[in-house]
């Protein structure tokens, strides 16, 4: 049903959502979530030198380019962040999200804790930083094991990096415990919604709150 008083959505400025954790501790898994339910937001894709996994698309999952491409885009300050994980190079690229910020449109970042600190050293105020952590080390093994994508040896990189990961927690605005993967979603989903409502994102708010208190001058 239509309302007829309702008004049309303020004008505002879009966030820059950062998701991260050790590996495997469902951060992929609560982003295609977020994804799907929400068109306000959109995947920052990430340039990365990692071979694609199976069922990883070109231009969807990452764009997939090699070293000496993406020595190029930092040494031309195409980059607004970048980093290296385990072995391989991964960043973020500028032109993407600069126009779309402006525009209203929120990006979501997967991204690690390097990248998260770049972000927010060149763009604080349009980032939202969230840090999820598995419930415990024994069940982060488990969820590594069971995605099916990564060799033993390279499940065991990734646990004996998780600890390291971890004790960036205190560098994030929000702390979430993936638990339960639905409970986990809607917490994070509160968090999206509540922070667009923050009034300094709020850009057409000046415009509506003076109409309000002039209704004469329409
Ligand atoms: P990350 O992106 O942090 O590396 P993924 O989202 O790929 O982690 O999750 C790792 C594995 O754990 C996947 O197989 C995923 O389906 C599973 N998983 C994610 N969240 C939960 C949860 N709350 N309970 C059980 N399994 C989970
Ligand atoms: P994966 O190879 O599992 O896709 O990602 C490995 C790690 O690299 C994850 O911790 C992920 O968050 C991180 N990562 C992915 N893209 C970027 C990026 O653009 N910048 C940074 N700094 N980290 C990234």
């Amino acid at each position: 049903m239509i309302d007829s008083v309702s008004q049309p959505p303020l004008a505002r400025r879009g966030l820059l959502f950062i998701l991260s954790s050790p590996s495997g501790a469902g951060k992929s898994t609560i982003a295609r979530m977020l994804l799907e339910a929400d068109e306000q937001i959109c995947l920052s894709v990430s340039v990365t030198t990692r071979p694609p996994r199976p069922g990883e698309i070109d231009g969807v999952h990452y764009h997939f380019i090699d070293e000496t491409e993406f020595h190029r885009l930092v040494d031309d300050h195409e980059m607004m962040e970048w980093a290296k994980v385990f072995g391989h190079y991964y960043g973020t690229p500028k032109a993407q999200v600069k126009q779309g910020l402006r525009d209203g449109q929120d990006f979501l970042f997967d991204i690690d804790w390097q990248g998260t600190q770049q972000l927010y050293q060149r763009a604080e105020g349009d980032v939202v930083r969230v840090f999820i952590l598995p419930p415990s080390l024994d069940e982060l093994h488990r969820r590594l094991r069971s995605r099916n994508t990564d060799s033993e040896e390279v499940i065991a990189g990734r646990m004996a990096r998780a600890q390291d990961e971890i004790s960036h927690w205190d560098g994030y605005d929000f702390v979430v415990i993936n638990d339960n993967v639905e409970s986990c979603f809607t917490k994070v989903q509160q968090i999206l919604n509540s922070e667009r409502m923050r009034r300094a994102r709020q850009t057409g708010l000046i415009d509506y709150v003076r109409d309000l208190m002039n209704p004469s001058d329409e």
